[in-house]
Order: C-alpha cells, then structure tokens, then sequence
C-alpha cells in the first residue's frame, strides 16, 4: 500500500535558452505528490506517517519554497547574487527562517541562506521530479513522484528497494534498531 503526501512550493524560475514564454523569470505555486510505498506497519495500521514524511521531506524541499531556481550557466545567476550581495542579503537575512538544510547533488546544489537552487538542467517538472528523488530515496521507500506547475504535469514511477523496519509504536523507520522518536527497541 502507499502513504501519500503533498507539498506546495512557491517558486521562480525561468528555462535559459527556450524558445518560448519560459526564457522569461517567472514564477509558480508547484503542487508535488510523493508516495511512499512498504507493506502496513501491523502496530500502527499505517505505511508511513503522512507527517513523518512531510518533517524528512520538507526539510529538504523547504529549499525550493520562496526560492529562485536558476540553471548553472544562466547569466542571471551572477547579475542576482550581484544584487543580493549590495544589498546584505546574499548570505542570509534576519527574516530568512524558513531554511532548509543545504545540499549537493550531482543535479542542483541548495544555498538556504541566498534562497537559491542552482540546477544542472533547466528546472522542468520533469527536472525537479528527478532532482526530489536524488535527493529522498535513501530517506523514504518512494513509489512514485508526481510535479504539477501551471499547466505542466509530470509523473515518474520506482521501484522501492529499501526494506524498511518502523516502529510498531509511531511507524517510524527504526535507526538501528531504536525509534528516534519514543525510543522502542526492537529485540
Ligand atoms: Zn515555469
Ligand atoms: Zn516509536
């Protein structure tokens, strides 16, 4: 069976070089639908915790929410962080909380504190479905991950591999053997 769990994310962007509307920044409310797939945790009568997976993700995913997400070679990227720079924002601000936890990737690496994703590829839904899943499928057994924006929408189904043991008291994954959580041990 699957858990599925849905995030907004308020984002900008634009495809560098596309021949179309999209080569101009611009910007969107992505709907993204991560489900999360394993047999039914008997104590807990659940896959996974639909609010567990929204702390593991979001922690991650929060770095595209009020974000721009510019390719690597996009000329905009050094003009921007020029700005952010005089301003006294480029590394951080007293109001920039909402950071998630910065990361790298061989498809985009994460600057919580400039609010910025630089990306390998242009950011498509296509682009952000295979940049999410670089970066949650050693965290959760993903079934499938769907990203809708505007009026574009992509779907890509996996296979999930990890045997996952969780805690028949939160359902939780078990990290050696101990829920992080309420601490139960599994003997
Ligand atoms: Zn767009
Ligand atoms: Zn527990």
């Amino acid at each position: 069976m699957r858990s599925i769990t849905r995030f907004d994310i308020q984002y900008a962007h634009r495809f560098y070089k596309f021949q179309g509307e999209a080569q101009y920044l611009h910007g969107h409310t992505g709907v993204l639908t991560l489900e999360v797939e394993d047999t039914i945790e008997p104590g807990v009568n659940m896959v996974y915790p639909c609010n567990e997976i929204q702390k593991v993700a979001w922690n991650v995913l929060k770095n595209f929410d009020h974000a721009l997400i510019l390719r690597e070679d996009d000329p905009l990227l050094p003009a921007i962080l020029d700005v952010y720079e005089k301003q006294g924002i480029r590394n951080g601000a007293p109001s920039n909380k909402m950071k998630g936890e910065a990361f790298r990737t061989e498809l985009a690496t994460a600057y919580p504190d400039a609010r910025l994703v630089v990306t390998k590829e242009s950011m498509t839904v296509e682009g952000m479905i295979k940049i999410v899943y670089e970066l949650l499928k050693d965290k959760l057994n993903i079934a499938r991950i769907t990203f809708t924006s505007g009026v574009n929408a992509a779907t890509q189904e996996y296979t999930p591999t990890r045997t996952v043991d969780r805690c028949p008291l939160c359902g939780v994954e078990l990290v050696n053997g101990v829920c992080p959580k309420c601490g139960y041990r599994k003997h």
